[in-house]
């Protein structure tokens, strides 16, 4: 998904060097300024049933009461259907403005049957498509507010059993639409080795469904690309969030405390909830923002531009680049496929007629062998006979002659050795 703007600019071969300073190292500096000037518009949706901690980990992201909370306890929004609603502020940081929206859905999940129940999530994003598309192809183009939803923080349940239907049948209607980023909710639920055990049967089933999730590209310098990956090898965070400020050793933090000890939210060794934070504002914010514009959007407009109703041969001539490729990757996924099957069944034919063969031979050996016996058999029979005749012939003629021819025999051959 990334690699598009991975990709580096082709820069001429030949480089000239300057007799002095022309100024356009400010160029960053410039950038810079016009950004702190426009200030940053971000929105960021959460998904996952109610009771996840989805309100109390926004308001521990962004450290301030993004929802109307208590300290404790849960947030008073619940709500029979599904439904999607906004909320927008200005945060300041050291003179940066960001206005960050944050979409909500509260009841997805929450039904006896959910079937659908993304549908609404579906139709938010692509109507906030809709609109910048609207605007962007107005005569007179204005600024354009930029509503589109940059990122989807997707909450697991922490069953310690990987995903349920319900969360593979999201990813896959909204992965192509939404940059999304799976959380693992109430992490504190958990001890670090089902965690460990857990995450990876939530990776694992992400691939196995083919699911493609924001994958946090490293175009970072070589110095922090070793914290990045070790951010990245968090995934999917694994977070607990909490509006109580606790004070350990005189310091202040986020924690939950428990009659047993204290989860605490910004402790690398507790929960992700720092990787998080980190790399989804402080290095990828931007990214998210770009992915969003450049490709998710970049499909939906296609889509939108190149009408709905295709014909097959239509839909390859106007589909977008990736779209095609995917397409593509997939008819060549089906064909190899086909191809293997029918392998497999003239070697699985060849198989039984070289099995048929042996047996036949088999038993013609057997029958031949059957044969032979029998034929020995009746040879040995006759000679037996004879012998027996021989042995009566003889006895009678000893007795006939009053010699006995075995007496005669040693005779013979004492005669013969003197
Ligand atoms: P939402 O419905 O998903 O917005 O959930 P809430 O933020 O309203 O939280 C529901 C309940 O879970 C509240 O009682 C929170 O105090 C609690 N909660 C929130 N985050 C965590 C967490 O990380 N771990 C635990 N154990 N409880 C949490």
């Amino acid at each position: 998904v990334n690699k598009i703007d991975k990709e580096k600019p082709v820069l001429p071969r030949i480089t000239k060097e300057l007799d002095g300073y022309v100024g356009f190292a400010n160029f960053p500096n410039q950038v810079y300024r016009k950004a702190i000037k426009k200030g940053f518009e971000f929105t960021l949706m959460v998904v996952g049933e109610s009771g996840l901690g989805k309100s109390t980990l926004i308001n521990s992201l962004f450290l301030s009461e993004v929802y109307s909370a208590d300290h404790m306890g849960p947030s008073h929004r619940i709500k029979k259907t599904v439904q999607v609603e906004t909320s927008k502020c200005l945060l300041k940081e050291n003179g940066v403005n960001l206005v960050l929206t944050v979409v909500d859905t509260p009841g997805f999940g929450d039904a006896v049957d959910n079937s659908n129940c993304w549908q609404p999530i579906i139709d938010y994003i692509e109507s906030r498509y809709e609109e910048y598309l609207n605007a962007e192809s107005r005569v007179n183009r204005k600024p354009i507010s930029d509503t589109r939803v940059h990122c989807c923080l997707y909450f697991i349940a922490p069953s310690g059993h990987g995903l349920k239907p319900l969360d593979v049948e999201f990813m896959q209607r909204l992965h192509d639409k939404v940059n999304i980023i799976p959380i693992i909710a109430k992490a504190d639920t958990m001890v670090p080795e089902e965690i460990a055990y857990f995450k990876k049967q939530i990776l694992s089933e992400i691939a196995q469904h083919k699911i493609k999730i924001y994958d946090f590209p490293d175009f970072i310098n070589e110095e922090d690309l070793k914290v990045h990956k070790s951010l990245r090898d968090r995934v999917p965070f694994a977070v607990v969030g909490s509006n109580m400020v606790l004070e350990i050793d005189g310091k202040k933090v986020r924690g939950r405390k428990y009659p047993w000890g204290i989860a605490q939210v910004d402790n690398l060794e507790h929960c992700d909830f720092i990787a998080l934070r980190d790399m989804m504002i402080k290095t990828h914010l931007q990214d998210l923002k770009d992915v969003t514009n450049n490709i998710l959007y970049e499909n939906y407009r296609c889509r939108k531009l190149g009408g709905v109703e295709f014909t097959k041969q239509q839909r390859s001539l106007n589909k977008n680049p990736l779209a095609q490729m995917e397409e593509e990757k997939r008819e060549h996924a089906m064909k190899m496929k086909k191809m293997e099957a029918e392998m497999e069944q003239v070697f699985e034919s060849k198989v039984k007629e070289k099995k048929l063969k042996l047996k036949e031979s088999e038993v013609d050996l057997q029958r031949r062998h059957e044969q032979m016996k029998k034929q020995l058999d009746a040879q040995i029979k006759e000679l037996e006979e004879k012998r027996q005749q021989l042995e009566a012939e003889k006895l009678q003629w000893e007795q006939a002659n009053g010699v006995s021819l075995d007496e005669l025999r040693r005779k013979s051959l004492e005669r013969d050795s003197l």
